[in-house]
């Protein structure tokens, strides 16, 4: 039996590896220890002082009855055992006096003996194991150590999975408590535009309108000033739960910060459904509040932006809802405003902001930033890409996914577009200063642009007067080129080439992404669009596609830029993919021109540039 106890302890510390569950570990030690001890049947239980026991395992249907009944009754040697942290030994059930309730039953079930260990480890008691037989008799001095032997082991085992299941149990309570509001209990500023971002991915695919209610309340601070913060705190989550009633599965209710509350939903049907919603919050709080030491009313205003687009940035939407709710409140509050960008570039306003982008050029409202282009060998800033700007005199930063279109249909995009080049030229003159190691500027050209008759020449024109080296300027064009007129698009990349310039196919994967457009077209560098790289981590397709798309464009000569790099995973992520470059917030945003002067002088005496 030596042998045999032996192999049982070696297997015990083979296949207990350190993340075995509990339970799997009691059910072993139960199995194993019927194949190597003169008994019929055996059970553990682990106590917990107070509750019921959590871990029960049985090697058969009676051990478990046995082990069950000594719960039940609160009664029997596995108790005993627990309690004095001894051994119990009832060879002989019939003429044992301790248990009377269980001996009678158990008796009656067929039990004639029970030997029962404590589970312990120095001074903690974790519970017993019982070791039951069918027929009367006492175990021998080396089956009884064997079997102490094995409940130590087992209660070793058993301290190291509790401490794990702690552990974890802790961790994830400290996750949820940094992603939630621990006076409301809902999610935080961090977890909304987790999910925002999500929202607004799925929106791409959807198509469908995803809003944010921004809802802030009224008079909130008079409160708080008049009755003191705990009645402030208790109106706090007397709000969330009024406006947790309103939402339908699948919204998401934040609490920002002080009174600030967020709805994100999304699948709507309509835009009104979020003006409904609004409407209900409204009637939602009108209700007085009867507190603990109070009876107060307060009333809300509310701000709504809808997204839909997949390139809609999550903190510019809360910021756009934010300030419809801010408009709302200077109306004198209690009501909602809606700013809903997409409807107010396409219809009404579409027709002033035209009329406003008309004189914006001569104004001097258009800016450029630049996002800074990243070598994944050495984290070197290879160049940067231009990135438009129109600084509005009443809206505010208007983005180019907006500006753009309407320069496009009114023509205003041949004079813009030369702009940027014009500027971008200028600034990287500019940074140039000083150092032969060149940088790359890369500028955006939208369809209509290229399309123009002599572009090429304008861009000559440009490269001329600002002395630049066309090898240094890369021009950025989409798959949609192609759609439009593709033996023309043909003909004109022929002739950018015929300059000098590089040529980068923007946005990959967008598109109509035939990869045979890059066998077809002289493009010199292929810029993975940033879908692609959001779902690197999470979507295995997405792996895929970027891997053939490396593969080829590698095979051809061209290089690849990674965009919207935002986390240390998708940047190794790109790196483990073998792209040539990246860029994305993960390295910076893009920023002004002067902004970057710093970055730009370290990098011309040659300092070494790293992510802040
Ligand atoms: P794009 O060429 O794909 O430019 C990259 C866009 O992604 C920029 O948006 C940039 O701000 C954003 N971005 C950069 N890194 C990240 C990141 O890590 N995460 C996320 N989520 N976004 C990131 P932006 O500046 O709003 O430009 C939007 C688009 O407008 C550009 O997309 C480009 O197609 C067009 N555009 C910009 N400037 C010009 C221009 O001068 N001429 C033309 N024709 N189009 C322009
Ligand atoms: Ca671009
Ligand atoms: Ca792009």
């Amino acid at each position: 039996m030596k042998r045999r106890l032996s192999d049982v302890l070696s297997e015990f510390a083979r296949t207990l590896v350190t993340d075995f569950p509990i339970q799997a570990i009691l059910d072993h030690l139960v199995g194993r220890i019927v194949d190597v001890m003169p008994i019929t049947a055996a059970g553990v239980t682990l106590i917990t002082p107070g509750a019921k026991p959590r871990y029960v395992a049985a090697s058969d249907e009676s051990a478990l009855r046995f082990e069950q009944l000594q719960t039940e009754l609160g009664e029997g040697p596995c108790l005993l055992a627990y309690d004095s942290g001894e051994a119990v030994l009832v060879p002989d059930l019939l003429a044992d006096g301790r248990f009377p309730a269980f001996a009678a039953r158990a008796l009656a079930e067929g039990l004639a003996a029970v030997f029962t260990f404590p589970l312990r480890h120095g001074d903690q008691q974790l519970g017993a194991l019982d070791l039951y037989r069918t027929s009367p008799g006492a175990l021998d001095d080396d089956a009884l150590s064997a079997a102490q032997t094995l409940a130590d082991v087992a209660a070793a085992y058993l301290l190291n999975a509790q401490a794990r299941d702690d552990l974890r149990v802790s961790s994830e309570r400290a996750r949820a408590m940094s992603l939630h509001d621990a006076l409301t209990g809902l999610p935080n500023r961090t977890l909304l535009i987790q999910r925002l971002r999500h929202a607004i991915l799925r929106g791409r695919r959807t198509d469908k309108p995803v809003a944010i209610l921004f809802a802030d309340l009224d008079r909130f601070k008079s409160i708080n000033d008049t009755y003191g913060h705990h009645v402030g705190d208790e109106l706090l989550v007397s709000v969330a739960s009024r406006l947790t009633a309103l939402l339908r599965p699948g919204d998401t209710l934040a609490r920002l910060s002080g009174d600030e509350f967020v709805i994100l939903c999304e699948d709507l049907e309509d835009a009104a459904q979020a003006e409904h919603l609004a409407n209900r919050i409204g009637r939602a709080l009108s209700a007085t509040f009867v507190l603990s030491s109070a009876e107060v009313w307060v009333s809300a205003s509310v701000g709504i932006a809808f997204t839909g687009r997949g390139d809609d940035i999550p903190e510019q939407v809360l910021q756009d809802a934010d300030t419809a709710m801010y408009q709302a409140k200077r109306k004198g509050g209690a009501r909602h405003g809606v700013i809903d960008l997409r409807e107010r570039r396409r219809a009404n306003d579409q027709v002033s902001l035209n009329h406003d982008l008309h004189g914006a050029l001569s104004r001097g409202e258009l800016r450029t930033e630049y996002q800074p282009i990243v070598a994944t060998s050495d984290g070197r800033v290879t160049g940067v890409e231009a990135l438009l700007r129109w600084a509005h005199p009443t809206l505010g930063i208007v983005r180019p996914d907006a500006a753009i279109p309407l320069a496009e249909q009114s023509g205003l995009i041949m004079d813009i577009g030369r702009w940027v080049l014009r500027q971008a030229c200028v600034d990287r003159h500019r940074w140039q200063r000083g150092t032969d190691d060149e940088l790359e500027v890369s500028v955006n050209v939208s369809a209509r642009q290229l399309m123009a008759a002599a572009f090429a020449s304008t861009v000559a024109d440009v490269l001329d007067e600002t002395h630049t080296d066309p090898r240094h300027v890369t021009l950025e064009v989409t798959e949609s080129i192609f759609i439009q007129d593709s033996e023309r698009a043909f003909i004109v990349l022929n002739d950018l080439k015929g300059l000098g310039v590089m040529l980068a196919l923007d946005d990959f994967g967008t598109g109509y992404s035939s990869l045979s457009y890059l066998k077809r077209f002289p493009v010199d560098v292929v810029k993975i669009d940033r879908t692609f790289v959001a779902d690197l981590d999470s979507d295995p397709t997405s792996r895929l596609i970027v891997t053939a798309v490396v593969g080829l464009a590698h095979g051809m000569g061209m290089k690849v830029v990674a965009e919207g790099v935002e986390t240390a995973t998708q940047f190794r992520e790109v790196v483990a993919l073998d792209c040539d470059a990246y860029q994305g917030f993960y390295f910076g945003h893009p920023s002004a021109a002067i902004e970057l002067d710093a970055l730009m002088a370290d990098r011309a005496s040659g300092q070494p540039l790293r992510v802040s």
